[in-house]
């Protein structure tokens, strides 16, 4: 079998990677997708647990939430992050693989809540762990939830997917010179003021040491490279 250069990783979906193409919601094509890549991953032995955004659904601070308390907005959001954790637990489900959604607010009808040691559990039994309802706090992104839970479970990396490769010198869609990096440090990332993750997420990634990369989900087999050691994307190291 091929070796896997992770036991643990923590693999951050934004909410939006799940439209594909459509303006809203689950893009069916697209989650199947998603799933097969981490499919791939799991048969690697590699333990993996899931941070799923929801902004394809809500997000508290976009405009359709104007005029509504912030708290109550955000609250939406996370419910939005519990569908979509539904979602790819069950599509995973339909791909034979064993997925369990913890979810930071309780909601126990629905989704089981988030408790570490369960957590921890489920992973070393090689079932994905799929943590729903962000950190549970409003003011917060799931991009916080993946750096928060990636650092209680040990995780030896946060793998950011989006829709851009990796960290740029500039916006790429803006600026045809700019370039991509490798690696980066956080300092450098910070002096350069390249957004990486939001900064609460940064900085607690920074201070647990905890290495994240950036990388393109809609790119074919980027995951697998990453988890098999190969230069995918951009490592933001200590
Ligand atoms: N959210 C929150 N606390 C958290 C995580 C998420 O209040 O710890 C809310 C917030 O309103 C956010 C929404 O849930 O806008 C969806 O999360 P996010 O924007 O991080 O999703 P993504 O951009 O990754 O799809």
């Amino acid at each position: 079998m091929t070796q896997a250069a992770y036991k643990r990783v923590l693999l951050k979906l934004s909410g939006e990677a799940l439209m594909g193409d459509d303006a809203y919601g689950i893009n069916r094509a697209t989650i199947e997708r998603m799933v097969a890549d981490v499919k791939e991953v799991a048969q690697l032995g590699v333990e993996l647990a899931i941070v799923i955004g929801g902004g394809n659904i809500f997000r508290g601070v976009a405009p359709g939430a104007q005029g509504m308390d912030r708290a109550t907005a955000d609250y939406m959001g996370m419910l939005a992050t519990v569908m979509n954790s539904l979602a790819l637990a069950d599509a995973m489900r339909q791909q034979g693989m064993t997925a369990r959604v913890m979810s930071a607010i309780s909601i126990e009808q629905v989704v089981e809540p988030y408790v570490r040691p369960k957590a921890l559990q489920y992973l070393e039994e090689g079932k994905i762990v799929i943590f729903a309802a962000g950190t549970g706090n409003p003011f917060f992104t799931t991009d916080t939830a993946a750096a928060l839970r990636g650092s209680e479970i040990g995780a030896q990396v946060v793998l950011k997917a989006t829709k851009v490769d990796g960290v740029y010198s500039a916006d790429p869609n803006k600026d045809p010179s700019a370039t991509r990096y490798s690696s980066i440090s956080f300092d450098e990332a910070i002096s350069r003021h390249l957004q990486v993750m939001d900064a609460t997420a940064f900085a607690l990634c920074r201070d647990q040491k905890l290495p994240i990369r950036v990388f393109s989900i809609v790119k074919p087999g980027a995951l697998a490279r990453i988890v098999l050691g190969e230069d995918e994307g951009t490592l933001v190291h200590v």
